[in-house]
């Protein structure tokens, strides 16, 4: 495999994006600066988030703000995080039975509580710096639609509930006639719930970039890094050469490069692997007799192991649902080591048009229909964790990174962690982000990767059917 190609140009409109920020095309310099203490290397939630967390530092601790340049490839905002689901919804058994597999349980119990802390941070940082973000405290209704999909998460639940894991208290479950009636999923086995939020990502990350322009931090966009010299010079800088303007000297570095990660540290090629999904707006036209009935809760909608939907309900009454696997999964080329966000998966497409009035009661005759369809390239992790901390064997540049499809209730903290590290130098260890998240080399020779196992595995079964 060969590392990642840059973030294409034109790449498809989210929804999200329709309507953009002034800070969107902003360039703080007529030229790049030519020497900073920071430089970031993208401008999405993790790029966003760590000057974020570095400026509130410097005030808190009555530092000076150190010299900072963020250089995006492209607009602010507009790789995965400007065309994700706007889904804030921490993991309390899914991903957590998977960590105790691999690694124990008590980093699954770290890993659950860390995710489930996103809710009360979000919530405070929304509200403390009044960004209007549409932000929605909310629960998931976690919907499964097979026998096979019920018993392996039921079993997981019940796992976790016997080793006390605290985030376990807030989840609540109905099966049957029961689920299929709160859930209003036709054919629902069984359901979860539990805290979620929901929030218009675009809006929150431009925010806080428009914040750290006021607060003097330079911001590039649309200048593409081609390399960072893995040393530094004899007077502790870093060289970071862009495509097409120049380059800087930087004393740190931040990879928040998310699935491009490779391109720049090739160590990271099939460890952060750019995978490609597909998302929706779903509107009731204002034309249509029969309203729907407006959607209680957030939801993931199970049809397998591999297979699944989110939905997030605007307060509109329309709903961003992403997903469609089942329709383009077993084409490997369509998503795995793909960048081309400048393109729909073709085959995905038609899973959104209907998609309402196939899966809800009450929604039958709606008229609902996608009103904007696009893809989004997200950095998987070819062991399934997030690569956060130094990057190995490269002293004062960091890595917040390989969110694997699930950004939101992990990077906000993890990149205030950065944050310490970056500015005062704190271990790894004290950050509090989970010890599993940690870049390490042990990591990069690892030769497992269980997004391929994940895949052979659904490969070996009978197609899935086509909703
Ligand atoms: C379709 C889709 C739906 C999703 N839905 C959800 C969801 O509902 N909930 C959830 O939790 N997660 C979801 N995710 C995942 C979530 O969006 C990500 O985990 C999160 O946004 C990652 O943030 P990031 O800043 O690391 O990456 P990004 O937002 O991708 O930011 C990385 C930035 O780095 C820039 N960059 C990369 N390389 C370079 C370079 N060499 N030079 C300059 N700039 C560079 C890119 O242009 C990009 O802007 C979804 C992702 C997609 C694609």
């Amino acid at each position: 495999m060969a590392p990642s190609l840059l973030p294409v140009l034109n790449s498809t409109t989210s929804f999200w994006r329709s309507s953009l920020h002034e800070i969107d095309d902003h360039s703080s310099t007529p030229d790049l600066p030519s020497e900073v203490d920071i430089v970031i290397i993208g401008a999405g939630y993790a790029g966003a988030s760590t000057v974020h967390h570095i400026l509130e530092i410097c005030k808190e601790q009555n530092l000076p703000i150190p010299s900072i340049a963020i250089l995006e490839a492209r607009q602010a905002c507009s790789g995965a995080t400007g065309r994700n689901g706007g889904h804030l919804k921490p993991d309390p058994y899914n991903r957590p039975v998977t960590i105790a597999g691999n690694h124990g349980i008590e980093a699954a119990a770290e890993c659950a509580e860390f995710e489930a802390q996103h809710i009360p941070a979000m919530k405070k940082l929304i509200e403390d710096e009044a960004i209007d973000c549409e932000f929605v405290l909310t629960r998931c209704m976690d919907v499964l639609l097979t026998d096979d999909i019920y018993d392996k998460m039921k079993s997981g639940v019940d796992f976790l509930r016997k080793h006390d894991i605290s985030v376990m208290k807030d989840v609540w479950f109905a099966s049957g006639a029961q689920a299929e009636q709160i859930s209003g999923v036709k054919g629902a086995k069984a359901c979860f719930s539990y805290t979620a939020g929901h929030l218009y990502p675009y809006k929150l990350i431009t925010h806080l970039l428009a914040n750290a322009v006021r607060a003097g931090v330079n911001l590039q966009t649309h200048t593409p890094v081609s390399s960072v010299s893995p040393t530094a010079d004899k007077d502790g800088f870093f060289t970071v050469s862009t495509k097409t303007r120049g380059s800087l000297r930087a004393q740190k570095v931040v990879y928040a490069t998310n699935a491009y990660t490779s391109a720049l540290l090739p160590e990271f090629t099939s460890k952060i692997v750019p995978v490609r999904g597909i998302c929706s707006h779903i509107a009731v036209p204002a034309t249509s007799k029969k309203p729907a009935p407006t959607l209680q809760t957030s939801y993931i909608l199970r049809w397998g192991n591999y297979e699944y939907e989110y939905l997030i309900p605007r307060l509109d009454g329309s709903i961003v649902v992403g997903g469609g696997r089942s329709r383009y999964y077993h084409d490997k080329a369509s998503w795995y080591d793909n960048v081309n966000d400048d393109k729909l998966i073709e085959a995905a497409k038609p899973h959104f048009d209907g998609y309402m009035q196939r899966v809800f009661h009450g929604w039958e005759d709606s008229g609902a229909e996608a009103t904007n369809v696009w893809t989004g390239i997200m950095g998987y992790s070819s062991d399934g964790l997030p690569h956060v901390g130094t990057v190995p064997g490269r002293q004062n540049q960091f890595i917040i990174a390989g969110f694997t499809g699930h950004g939101m209730p992990q990077v906000f903290l993890s990149s205030k962690g950065i944050a310490k590290m970056v500015v005062s130098g704190a271990s790894f260890k004290s950050t509090g982000i989970p010890r599993v998240y940690q870049a390490s080399k042990a990591r990069l020779d690892s030769t497992r990767n269980v997004i391929l196992e994940g895949w052979e595995e659904s490969q070996k079964g009978p197609p899935s059917p086509k909703l």
